[in-house]
C-alpha cells in the first residue's frame, strides 16, 4: 500500500472535510501518513493528529522561514516532543533562500541546532532545502547527519546534487512536480536515483499532481505520482508502491 510520507493535514485548508478525508484513505490504498510540522503550532497540531489517528506518525521541528520564532524554551519543549512514541523524524528543517527570511545565519543556527537534535534522538531529518543547494549539502555534511539520514524532501535539484545525497544514504522525496510537463530535471533525476531510494510524499495542501494541478491536494493524488515514476523508470506501478512503501518504512522506522 502506499506511504504518505509528508503531508500538512494540520492545514485550515483541511478544516471543512480533515477527519472524513483521513478516514478515507486507508480504503483508497493509503496505509500510512507522515504530518510534519513547520512552525511550534502545527508541530502541536501535528501531535494531536498522531493520537487522534492510529495511521498517523509525526515529524516535529521548525522550517527554516518559521525559525525566527524559535528561542531555548521553545526548543526544550520540541525535545521533549521529539521523544514522543509517535514521532518518528525531525522535520521539516533546512534553509530557504526562496523567501530568504528571517536572515541566513537565524536558518542556519536553528538548521543545525534542529539537525543536532535529530542525532541526539536518533530519528531520521526531513530537509527543506529551496534555492540553497550548496549550503545545505555542506551543513549536512558537516553536521554528520549520515549517521541518521532522512529525506530532501521536495528534490528540486540536479543529477549531481542527487548523488551526493544518494552517496550520503539520503533518501529523495518525490511529490506532484513530477507529473508537471516543464520538470524535466526532476523526471531526469528519478530515472536516474535507485528506486530504493525514492519516497512518495504529496506536501499537501500543495503541489497537487497532474491532473490535478492547482487545487488542493492530498494523498489520494499519490496514485498519479506513483505513476509517473513507474513510467519514467519503465517498472510497475506496483513495485514503485510497495517499494516505496518499504523504504519509507525502514527510514522512518516503522515496522
Ligand atoms: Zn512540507
Amino acid at each position: 500500500m502506499i506511504f504518505e510520507t509528508h503531508a500538512h493535514y494540520d492545514d485550515e485548508a483541511f478544516d471543512e472535510d480533515r477527519e472524513s478525508l483521513l478516514n478515507s484513505l486507508y480504503e483508497a490504498g493509503i496505509e500510512y501518513v507522515v504530518n510534519v510540522g513547520a512552525s511550534i503550532d502545527t508541530t502541536k497540531k501535528t501531535l494531536e493528529l498522531t493520537e487522534q489517528f492510529p495511521f498517523v506518525y509525526g515529524a516535529v521541528g521548525v522550517h527554516p522561514s518559521e525559525t525566527a520564532e524559535l528561542d531555548e524554551e521553545k526548543f526544550k519543549w520540541l525535545k521533549e516532543a521529539a521523544l514522543l512514541k509517535k514521532v518518528v523524524a525531525i522535520g521539516e528543517i533546512g534553509l530557504d533562500y526562496y523567501w530568504d527570511t528571517p536572515e541566513r545565519q537565524i536558518q542556519k543556527e536553528w538548521f543545525n541546532r534542529q539537525m543536532e537534535l535529530a542525532l541526539e534522538v536518533k530519528l531520521p531529518a526531513i530537509i527543506h532545502s529551496r534555492d540553497a543547494a550548496a549550503d545545505t549539502y555542506d551543513m549536512i555534511k558537516a553536521a554528520g547527519l549520515k549517521e541518521t539520514g532522512g529525506v530532501i524532501h521536495c528534490f528540486s535539484y540536479g543529477k549531481e546534487m542527487a548523488k551526493n545525497y544518494l552517496d550520503m544514504g539520503f533518501y529523495l522525496g518525490i511529490g506532484g512536480v513530477v507529473t508537471f510537463k516543464n520538470a524535466k530535471k526532476l523526471k531526469e533525476v528519478v530515472e536516474y536515483a535507485p528506486i530504493e531510494q525514492l519516497i512518495l510524499e504529496t506536501d499537501c495542501p500543495y503541489l497537487a499532481p497532474e491532473p490535478n494541478r492547482g487545487k488542493r491536494n492530498s494523498s489520494l493524488n499519490l496514485i498519479y505520482v506513483a505513476k509517473e515514476i513507474a513510467a519514467l523508470k519503465s517498472i510497475p506501478y506496483e513495485e514503485v508502491i510497495s517499494i516505496t512503501e518499504q523504504n519509507a518504512k525502514t527510514m522512518y522506522g516503522i515496522k
